[in-house]
């Protein structure tokens, strides 16, 4: 009985993960030794400009269980987060990223790639983050300049004096910010126009009925021209057809990332996309691969 009134306490409380608070726990200690048994990855999902030309990437964390292969990250993030666990796994994802950035620059026709790296609320709070950051940077020799940290507009919620000091104390190193599934949180416009940020990401969400949906596409419309008047480049994300590609472009959006260019690449793909891509511009939709 008190297992049932767990459960349902359990799916109040967290509906991301619909699992036990006993699996909860067994997949807790399971990614515990993630890292240390190398089942994370990082994937790398292009992102273009209007003219074709490859931009950057953005990394997405992959965790492969032994038992019960992937799971998706939308459902160990908050595992990390609630137990502590991401301050590791976002440091193994800096330390990683870094790399991959350092030997992008050390091929001229990759030099101006950007690497994006999801941030999280709890991480980038922590009193350790900013010199994991600037630690990745030099252990790695990445250039600061072309890291671009993603944030949530969840992180808006509590403290943003201190959010606005520690990410201008990151931009004096040269680090880049964007705000990631930008329509979908809380922000004022007032701390909006006070973040030190450099890119505005469009929600999937909003792409993906942008067609059908009049009030998407009036977000859109809004997020774009907000965007214009800030100064802050916008990105669509989850842009899986040309009609929304040219939906987002004729709304003066000017770089996407999505299914119609990419799906996020493991470290064998990415080096035959590179080798195929890199550097030269790209055809406007380009093959799944
Ligand atoms: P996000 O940062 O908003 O990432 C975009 C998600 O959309 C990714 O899901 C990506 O695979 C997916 N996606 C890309 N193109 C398309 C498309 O055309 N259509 C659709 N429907 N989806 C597309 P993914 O990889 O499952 O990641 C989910 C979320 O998990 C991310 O959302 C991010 O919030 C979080 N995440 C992933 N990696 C990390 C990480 O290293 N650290 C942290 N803190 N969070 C991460
Ligand atoms: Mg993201
Ligand atoms: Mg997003
Ligand atoms: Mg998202």
């Amino acid at each position: 009985e008190a297992k049932a009134s767990g459960r349902r306490q359990h799916r109040f409380f967290d509906t991301a993960l619909q699992a036990s608070i006993t699996e909860r726990a067994a997949l807790i200690g399971d990614l515990r030794m993630a890292v240390a048994q190398q089942q994370l990855a990082l994937h790398y999902q292009p992102q273009f400009d209007d003219s074709g030309r490859l931009l950057g990437f953005e990394a997405l964390l992959r965790w492969r269980h032994p038992e019960r292969g992937p799971i998706s990250p939308a459902l160990f993030i908050p595992l990390a987060e609630e137990s502590g666990l991401i301050l590791e796994l976002g440091q193994w994802v800096l330390q990683r990223g870094c790399q991959q950035l350092a030997a992008w620059h050390a091929q001229p026709a990759l030099a101006h790639l950007t690497l994006a790296v999801n941030v999280s609320a709890q991480q980038f709070r922590s009193p350790g983050f900013e010199q994991q950051v600037l630690d990745a940077l030099s252990w790695s020799g990445a250039d600061p300049g072309h890291l671009k940290l993603e944030l949530t507009e969840s992180m808006l919620v509590h403290d943003v004096e201190s959010l606005i000091d520690k990410m201008a104390r990151l931009k004096r190193h040269g680090v880049q910010f964007s705000l990631d599934d930008f329509g979908t949180g809380y922000s004022s416009l007032a701390y909006l126009k006070r973040l030190p940020l450099d890119q505005l990401k469009i929600d999937q969400g909003f792409v993906r009925d942008l067609l059908t949906d009049t009030n998407d596409a009036s977000i859109v419309t809004a997020i774009i021209t907000l965007g214009q008047s800030l100064g802050l480049p916008v990105i669509a994300e989850g842009v899986e057809t040309e009609a929304q590609r040219d939906a987002l472009r004729q709304r003066g959006c000017r770089a996407y990332q999505g299914y119609l260019f990419s799906p996020p690449l493991d470290a064998p793909q990415l080096v035959a996309f590179l080798q195929r891509y890199g550097g030269v511009a790209t055809p406007p939709s380009m093959p799944l691969q």
